[in-house]
């Protein structure tokens, strides 16, 4: 078990580790995935960001760009950021990369006391109803809902009811359990970055300059990624 646990002297008790999954394709990783993710730590007061590539994405189409080159540039652009880890489980495993598996990896590492997030934008949750084991999701970690602009649309039915009773509206009310509730959360940057938009550009030889760390955009010209044809 990984230990992170630290006693909290602002309460003078023990503090519960609290530990968050941002999973995705990374295809590239961006300033909007970076950013959220330092914004979460500092918001929910996170111990660890685990940054996980899917190597297998079940849900949607395989990515042009391998696992390992996406893990490559999720190095790069974490860097030395304190609390960010590129976490390479999913790169490990064979088939397809579902997110109940990796946060039972996580809980079992972390063990059961620990407060448990899964991260997604709103565009991702929106799909949750149709992930595969979505109640296991539940059973293993909370989730949180991170808003992104030009992303609002209403919830289908089946997210509703996936969602019913556990909804809460602070961090606190969040971390008073190890796992099972939700929150949605405006993050202060609310950067409009998509690795779409960035591939895009890329082959259309425009300029992606400031939308991702330098270090990634260094890789992605020396591996001569994205380009058209
Ligand atoms: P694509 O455009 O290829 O779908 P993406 O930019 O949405 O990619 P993903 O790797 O699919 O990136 O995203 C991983 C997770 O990060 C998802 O939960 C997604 O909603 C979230 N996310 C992506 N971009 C942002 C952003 N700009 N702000 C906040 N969250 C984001």
């Amino acid at each position: 078990m990984c230990v992170v646990e630290h006693a909290d002297p602002a309460v003078g008790a023990t503090r519960r580790p609290r530990v968050a999954m941002l999973g995705g394709t990374f295809d590239p990783v961006h300033l909007g995935h970076l950013r959220s993710a330092v914004e979460l730590r500092m918001v929910l007061g996170l111990d660890r960001v685990h940054m996980i590539p899917a190597h297998v994405p079940p849900h949607r189409a395989a990515p042009g760009v391998s696992s390992a080159e996406r893990l490559a540039m999720l190095r790069a652009g974490i860097g030395d950021t304190p609390g960010l880890h590129a976490d390479d489980r999913e790169l490990r495993r064979e088939g397809p990369s579902y997110s109940a598996d990796t946060l039972k990896s996580l809980r079992e590492e972390y063990g059961a006391e620990a407060r448990l997030v899964m991260v997604v934008g709103h565009d991702a949750f929106l799909k949750l109803a149709d992930w595969h084991a979505p109640e296991a999701l539940f059973d293993h970690a909370h989730v949180v809902v991170i808003a992104r602009p030009d992303h609002a649309a209403p919830l289908p039915p089946a997210l509703e009811e996936l969602i019913a009773g556990r909804e809460v509206s602070t961090p606190e009310a969040l971390f008073e359990t190890p796992r099972g509730r939700l929150l949605q959360l405006a993050l202060p940057s609310r950067l409009a970055v998509s690795a779409t938009a960035i591939r895009r550009w890329l082959q259309q030889g425009e300029s992606v300059r400031y939308l991702l760390p330098e270090a990634v955009l260094s890789h992605i010209v020396r591996g001569e990624l994205y380009r058209s044809g």
